[in-house]
């Protein structure tokens, strides 16, 4: 199902006529209305007559998470408050928050774009939804909030916590789509498990997951746990919150709703364009937004795109798993070690839980990482030949992906700490020395 047929599956030529005309707006609107944004344009020497199309977008200087902190909490409005209806915040993972105004049309166009998700992933008025993801600044819960009552689902806001709540609810009120992080998602698989109800009992068929990164093997072994089908939802604070990109049926990647948000990729050091189809760092620049328009965001996000029309008619492009922030990224004796690399390992094991935690230090000048993964309950044993045989498979193979010995540590079942929203699964503690 396609909720918006029109503008979801637009010939490239025509999406470009559309994109190109926004811009305009756009560049105009932070011009006139936004002191950084035009002092930062005429510092590079362009006025909005210099942008006549999409393709011009390169000229325009980058906006990057530290302008938004530096402006906080309202110098890049570029409307007055009096038209603000709604603020997020990010939950500031990576360090202090940052504020985002919405104007009533903010809030429709992210309402449209999160229908567009929600039908995307089959849902539709018949059906019940929960919505597990934090409610408040955060965008998750509002956010997925508005979307399913925009497509007429019946939302259940049960926000996150209260975790046999929870799954009382999912029961009880016949939940056929459970929106949360893929985390919780994990957590909620073993609650359910545990509970006084059989699998059977429920009718939950859909999961929305997103707002951290997770792998294709992290999917497996969720819709396997809760016999699901579970898609990515994709989204960030600063350009609305959920709903800047959904999977559809063939999960060949993320659909983006490039209408009103428009997506480049960069290479991070040089802020050039990468190669068609490479992997570089995500930018978006906000073609309808009102309250807080962006240009030319850097998220940080790293990922690739692909221009090619998806099987399931939608032409929108298509962005790869986000491999991680760029500040995720460790350097650990030199070489590159992202913690979606560990996971794709780790959920592929059986005899592992699909929770784990990275431990990254520095002794005697020497960069050392620890993996602690939690043994299956099947598995988990008293003869040490055997712990000792699988710690060392369990290096060997992360070794052979990582290009680094790990050390293993083995945990017991259950004595990682769960998450209830975002995961935090790294410790660096070299970045305290
Ligand atoms: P914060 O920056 O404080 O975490 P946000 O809630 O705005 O606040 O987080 C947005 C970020 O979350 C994205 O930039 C991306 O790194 C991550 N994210 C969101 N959705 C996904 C997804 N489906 N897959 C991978 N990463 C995601
Ligand atoms: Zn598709």
């Amino acid at each position: 199902m396609i909720w918006n047929e029109t503008i979801e599956c637009m010939s490239r030529k025509e999406m470009e006529k559309l994109q190109s005309i926004r811009l305009k707006q756009v560049v105009d609107k932070v011009y006139y209305n936004c002191e950084p944004y035009r002092k930062r344009m005429q510092e590079a020497g362009i006025t909005p007559n210099n942008i006549r199309s999409i393709h011009d977008i390169s000229k325009l200087p980058f906006t990057s998470k530290k302008d938004l902190r530096d402006y906080y909490p309202f110098g890049l409005l570029s409307s007055p408050m009096s038209e603000i209806v709604r603020v997020h915040a990010s939950s500031g993972t990576t360090g202090k928050p940052i504020v985002v105004g919405y104007t009533r049309k903010d809030l429709d166009v992210w309402k449209e774009v999160g229908a567009r998700c929600f039908t995307a992933y089959g849902l539709g008025k018949n059906d019940v939804i929960q919505v597990s993801y934090g409610y408040g600044l955060f965008t998750g819960g509002l956010g997925a909030h508005g979307a399913v009552e925009t497509i007429g689902g019946t939302v259940v806001p049960a926000s996150s916590g209260n975790t046999d709540k929870q799954i009382m609810l999912m029961h009880d009120l016949g939940v056929k789509g459970l929106a949360c992080t893929p985390s919780y998602a994990l957590y909620l698989a073993e609650a359910l498990e545990k509970s006084e109800y059989k699998r059977e009992e429920f009718q939950l068929k859909v999961g929305v997951f997103g707002a951290e990164p997770w792998t294709d093997e992290m999917r497996r072994e969720l819709e396997s746990k809760l016999g699901i089908k579970a898609y990515d939802i994709y989204g960030l604070t600063e350009v609305i919150g959920p709903g800047v990109g959904h999977e559809c049926e063939f999960q060949n990647g993320t659909h983006l709703c490039e209408d009103h948000f428009f997506p480049e990729i960069i290479n991070p050091e040089t802020g050039e364009p990468v190669k068609k189809g490479e992997i570089g760092e995500l930018v978006f620049t906000t073609l309808t937004k009102e309250g807080m328009p962006l240009v030319r965001f850097r998220t940080r996000d790293l990922t690739s795109l692909n221009y090619e029309p998806c099987a399931c008619g939608r032409t929108s492009v298509r962005m790869g798993r986000i491999l991680g922030r760029s500040d995720d990224m460790l350097i650990i004796r030199g070489v590159n070690v992202f913690p979606s690399q560990v996971e794709s390992v780790i959920c592929e094991m059986e005899e592992l839980e699909p929770h784990y935690f990275i431990e990254v230090d520095r002794i005697n000048n020497m960069d050392t990482l620890e993996i602690q993964v939690e043994v299956n309950e099947n598995f988990y044993s008293d003869e040490i030949s055997k712990m000792l045989d699988l710690k060392k498979r369990i290096a060997h193979k992360l070794q052979s992906v990582l290009g680094i010995q790990p050390d293993i540590r083995l945990m017991e079942p259950r004595s990682i700490e769960r998450s209830q929203g975002k995961a935090k699964r790294v410790n660096d503690k070299r970045k305290l020395q």
